[in-house]
């Protein structure tokens, strides 16, 4: 039983402006779990903080079993609460509607072709860390938890680099599970407008065909359609593309460091409902539990044709070879959204004095704004059939391991032809960002060598359903790559030197075995003054041009077989 307040008294609680703590949360759980043969409270990973993921399942045939429920060509909506404490309206939500559709009679048609699973809370540490200041502009609860989790970082920058064990955990949830569709639920700053609830979807132009398709022509609209019945009008987003949402919008480029970028590797359609912070707390949960429900609806209703699609997208990624890796903003596609908003003001500021921004709620306004929905490929990558990657990068192999990437060990030591890069430019953060110096803009060059691999090491195959995963992480270039998280730093320093006044002799030597050396060093000194007048530079190109230069400096170590 709870401890301090009764079953009844949690799910009104967002009434009052409050969201019950955590152990209140596990409590109301695990009381539902032994009320309802429906519903199963499983534990899984651990988190940060040393608490494990509680993840409650619902299915209507008694089976709290993945295997099973895809035997009978069910669907599987995954929903993740908390993953930013301090925005709870998907916890108090999933109370209310747990509890309804557990009591409800006719639970057996509305999860006929669906099993529902939902995270109870993703950032245990994070709503551990309760207090009522971390939220400074949001309109409730009373009380929250802290964005941050036990080691400060946030958990919806860390599907990729899984620094946190919750994001390890997390990977494990999602690939037993393997979800058609996923929600992630979250409250968002910016403009103000009218709108309780505003959508973030996965991105339509990352996922694969037919599922962007899918997604953009048939299940938004009757999302949105169904938000609309339900008295909860939904917008996009509102990512404003010049201060104000008056001068038009674009969708999110959802890169998978994010919840919903992280699920389109996997060919999973994701959502990030984003309630507005500045409407009352009890507002937004009706409005996040309204959705919620549609949700469930339509994945029940739809179950065929998504699992169709999905299978579809599944297969194709398996066969894939060109996989697109980097983005644009198409500006030359808008798309135009009725938008309901305040007029945008500006007023002398009391602080500053000079101009200030300010939304006038006395002047609503309904009209059409740009929204611009399209990204365009800016990079291809042409897989290569393997990848090799030395055991010795285990913290890479592990987050592969955890994402259901099937490998194989060398069965003994062998020299391979491969391809490999040199990693030639790349830009670093100056502070660090989510515990890393994150690195972008990586510019590489090709260049096929024979490499020694040892028993052991690790072949990875580009041809199965983890494909995307496997580029987006494995390639440098790729925005969110293990490269561009540090996780190859180490290769970017040179190890050995030469001592300059004992390598002129060898140098002179050099030149004089290798005329077409002799000719490069003249014509760089000919054209850089610079050059010409440093001794040291000279004797560092003849070595960078020798067989004693350092070959894995620089060298990105994930070798391509082609
Ligand atoms: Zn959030």
């Amino acid at each position: 039983m709870l401890d301090q307040i009764s079953m009844a008294q949690i799910t009104e609680l967002y009434k009052n402006n409050q969201t019950p703590t955590y152990n209140e949360i596990v409590q109301f759980y695990q009381q539902l779990d032994r009320e309802s043969e429906y519903a199963k409270l499983v534990e899984c990973g651990p988190t940060d903080i040393g608490e494990n993921l509680q993840l409650f399942v619902i299915d209507a045939d008694k089976e709290f079993d993945p295997v099973l429920s895809r035997k009978k060509n069910k669907s599987i909506l995954l929903i993740n609460n908390g993953i930013h404490p301090g925005e709870p309206d998907g916890i108090d939500a999933c109370i209310r509607l747990t509890n309804e559709l557990l009591h409800s009679s006719d639970l057996k048609e509305q999860l006929k072709h669906l099993t529902v699973c939902i995270i109870l809370v993703y950032n245990i540490d994070g709503c551990l860390n309760r207090n009522s200041t971390t939220r400074v502009n949001q309109d409730g609860p009373e009380e929250f938890g802290f964005r941050g989790n036990a080691q400060n970082y946030d958990l919806n920058r860390d599907f990729i680099k899984c620094d946190a064990l919750n994001a390890q955990s997390f990977a494990q949830i999602f690939h037993t599970w393997d979800p058609d569709v996923f929600v992630d639920t979250h409250v968002s700053n910016g403009a103000d407008y009218q709108y309780v609830m505003t959508l973030i979807a996965t991105q339509h132009s990352k996922l694969t065909a037919p599922l962007g398709e899918y997604l953009k022509n048939k299940m938004l609209p009757a999302l949105y359609s169904q938000m609309d019945k339900a008295g909860f009008p939904m917008c996009p987003y509102v990512n404003e593309i010049d201060k104000i949402p008056d001068n038009g919008i674009t969708g999110f480029l959802d890169l998978p460091r994010y919840s919903t970028g992280y699920a389109a590797l996997f060919n999973t359609i994701g959502f990030m409902p984003e309630t507005h912070m500045l409407k009352p707390y009890p507002q937004r949960v009706d409005a996040t539990y309204e959705l919620l429900k549609i949700y469930l609806r339509y994945v029940n209703d739809h179950a065929g044709e998504i699992l169709v699609a999905r299978n579809h997208a599944i297969e194709f990624t398996t066969n894939q070879v060109q996989f697109a890796c980097n983005w644009e903003l198409d500006k030359n596609k808008p798309e135009y959204f009725l938008f309901r908003g305040f007029a945008a003001k500006y007023k002398t500021s009391e602080i500053s004095g000079l101009n200030r921004l300010y939304y006038e709620r006395k002047e609503p306004f309904e009209k059409n704004i740009l929204f611009y929905d399209t990204y365009n490929v800016t990079e291809m990558i042409t897989a290569p059939k393997s990848y090799v990657i030395p055991k010795a990068w285990r913290h890479v192999i592990e987050r592969l391991k955890l994402n259901d990437v099937a490998m194989d060990a060398l069965p003994g030591d062998t020299m391979m032809e491969t391809e490999v890069y040199y990693i030639e430019r790349f830009e670093t953060t100056t502070s660090p960002w989510e515990g890393h110096y994150f690195h972008s803009n990586v510019k590489i060059r090709k260049e096929m060598q024979k490499v020694q691999f040892h028993k052991g090491d690790y072949v990875i195959h580009v041809n199965q359903p983890s494909n995307r995963y496997i580029i987006e992480t494995l390639e440098p270039q790729a925005p969110d790559s293990f490269f561009a998280w540090g996780f190859f730093d180490a290769v970017l320093m040179q190890k050995e030197w030469f001592s300059d006044y004992v390598f002129e002799d060898l140098a002179a030597e050099i030149l004089k075995q290798d005329d077409a050396l002799k000719v490069m060093l003249e014509e760089k000194k000919k054209t850089d003054d610079i050059f010409s007048g440093d001794a040291w530079a000279q004797l560092k190109f003849i070595f960078d041009n020798s067989q004693y230069r350092e070959i894995t400096y620089n060298r990105y170590p994930v070798f391509r077989l082609n």
